[in-house]
């Protein structure tokens, strides 16, 4: 079907956004024309700030509005304890739990030769600067559990153990595959306390 141009265009654009087809896509760019002309600007704006006001911790890689990260500068936070994971995403599926109280590092991927993605392409060489830290006794790894996140929770301990520092890996009671963020938080929660050591 042809649609007016400023019609296609809003409708390619939500195309782009992640599990949206053509269909769902022709579904809001509808609703939107029939929003209120405030909400749209309110909404518009919200997008445009959300990608200019956002930026990345320079210590933990999380996004934020304010660098250092509020994680980071939490001065009542465990610094003894980094918690690993891919995606910031998994800091607030983490920071929901409520149970976990020690510090970040968010890898911003994992490690997959088949993309091309080596250790250096992610946060790992930042992550190893962080360790010289003595404050620092255990790395918790909760990247993804499938191949990806698994080479990259081996190679991270594999270069970690002869510090001494004690590494963790989250346990398994998260679905094979699954994301990290989309474990309820009681899982999440079972996840962390069956942590073993590798
Ligand atoms: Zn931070």
């Amino acid at each position: 079907m042809q649609y007016p141009q400023p019609i296609s265009k809003l409708i390619e654009g939500f195309m782009r956004l992640p599990g949206i087809g053509p269909k769902t896509a022709a579904r809001l760019a509808f609703f939107v024309l029939d929003m209120k002309e405030d909400d749209v600007l309110d909404f518009a704006k919200a997008l445009v700030n959300a990608k200019r006001q956002l930026t990345y911790c320079s210590v933990c890689h999380h996004i934020t509005d304010t660098d250092p990260c509020r994680i980071c500068e939490d001065q009542s936070r465990d610094r003894s304890i980094i918690c690993v994971v891919q995606d910031a995403k998994d800091v607030i599926a983490m920071e929901k739990m409520k149970e976990y109280t020690g510090m970040y590092h968010v890898l911003q991927g994992a490690i997959s030769p088949v993309d091309g993605i080596g250790p250096e392409d992610i946060n790992i060489p930042d992550l190893l600067k962080r360790l010289q830290d003595e404050t620092v006794q255990e790395l918790i790894i909760a990247t993804n559990p499938n191949i990806e996140g698994e080479a990259t929770a081996m190679y991270i301990s594999r270069l970690v153990k002869p510090t001494g520092i004690k590494v963790t890996r989250i346990a398994h009671g998260l679905p094979v595959g699954g994301d990290l963020e989309y474990a309820d938080e009681v899982t999440l929660s079972k996840a962390i306390e069956g942590r073993r050591e590798i």
